[in-house]
Parts: C-alpha cells; structure tokens; sequence
C-alpha cells in the first residue's frame, strides 16, 4: 500500500510519518530526501534544483515531476512508500496521481490556532541543531547545554502567512483526492500519540479493504 500524506506545517506531519514508517514499515520519502538525493548525485536536474534551493525558491514544476518519476519508477518504491506532503500545487497532485499508484491520502485537518500553538513552542537550539519544544526542554538544549532559540520563521505573521498560503494550495488537493475516493481525513488537532492512533486505524482498515 502506497500512503500519501499531507498537513500544514505544524500538523505534526514529519513526526508522524516517522512514526508510521517504523510502525508498518513504509519507505517513507518526503521531497526534500528526494532532492538531496539527486543533488548528491550531481544531476544537471540536481544542479537546478540546488540553485533553487540557495536561492530560496520552490523547485519549478516540471524538474520536481521528473525528479519525482524518476525515483518513484525504481522497484524499491513500487509499494509500502510512504510519501510525505507531496506535491504543492493540484497540478502537481494530478500529476503524481497520474504516474504513481497512490491508495490513500491522509489528511492531518488542524485549526490554525492549534498549529500557532505548536509552532510558537518549537526551539532550536543554535550551537548544535537539536530540535526540540519549550514544554520538553525548557530554554536549555538537554544535548550541550546551550540556551535554546525560536526558528526566525516561527513567528505569528510568517506562520500566518505560511498557514493562509498552505490552505489555499491545499483545499483543492483535498477535494480531488476526495473526488478520487482517497482521501481519509483526521482532526489532528490533538497530542501526537492521539493523532497517532487516529492514522494506524486509517492504515489497518484501509490495508484490510485492499487485500478484499
Ligand atoms: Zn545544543
């Protein structure tokens, strides 16, 4: 079974996927493993997707596609993948849809303020990358001791903005895939091991509908 997953950011989707992919053991692939890999290769395709990326501008659609067609064709990802929030645009979505065979599409559905929330607590800490959030570490990194910082972009206007931009793209993504009898939607608006057990559910009922 093949699982496409989507969320704002602060869904809680990164989190998850890593959590599904050990569970069931889904190869779980996000678009910026797949550019990493082809920009390690040193592609021409890398090349541009590279300069994108130093320059702060989303990957242009027809590179994204091939890039994603070339990886997706390899035997290794014909099943149990577990794609994480794939495709921006709905043209982008269609297209995938077109030449992969995607089961299901979850849908971690969140309230703008739930996800402000999670955001805001989010820390970073500057000397050595650890990740973390305030409830868990405080303002000290637990790993060399450092006082712990908010992401630049972690602020209510960027967040908004990001959120708004998310729910515009992302609505008609929802409603095809609805349309196309995929999607499975979750109110992700609650603790991670909730969340959690909401999407197993999702993934064992849907396994059981496929093997039928
Ligand atoms: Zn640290």
């Amino acid at each position: 079974m093949n699982i496409l997953i989507i969320g704002a950011p602060g869904s809680g989707k990164g989190t998850l996927s890593q959590k599904l992919s050990k569970k069931y053991n889904l190869k779980h692939l996000s678009t910026g493993d797949i550019f990493r890999a082809e920009i390690a290769e040193g592609t021409p395709r890398g090349q541009v997707l590279k300069d994108a990326m130093e320059r702060g501008l989303l990957a242009p659609s027809d590179i994204l596609l091939e890039v994603m067609k070339d990886r997706l064709s390899k035997e290794e990802y014909a099943d149990n993948v577990l794609l994480d929030g794939f495709g921006k645009t709905l043209d982008e979505a269609k297209e995938l849809n077109s030449f992969y065979n995607i089961d299901k599409v979850i849908f971690l559905d969140v309230d703008f303020d739930t996800v402000l929330q999670r955001i805001l607590k989010r820390r970073i800490c500057p000397d050595c990358g650890y990740v973390t959030t305030v409830d868990e570490s405080g303002e000290t990194c637990e790993k060399c001791g450092s006082n712990l910082v908010s992401r630049i972009d972690d602020n209510e206007e960027t967040f908004k903005k990001r959120y708004e931009v998310f729910q515009e793209q992302t609505m008609p993504i929802v409603k095809y895939f609805s349309d196309a009898k995929k999607l499975k939607k979750i109110n992700a608006n609650d603790t991670i091991e909730n969340n959690f057990a909401k999407v197993c559910r999702i993934i064992e009922d849907s396994s059981k509908e496929i093997e039928r």
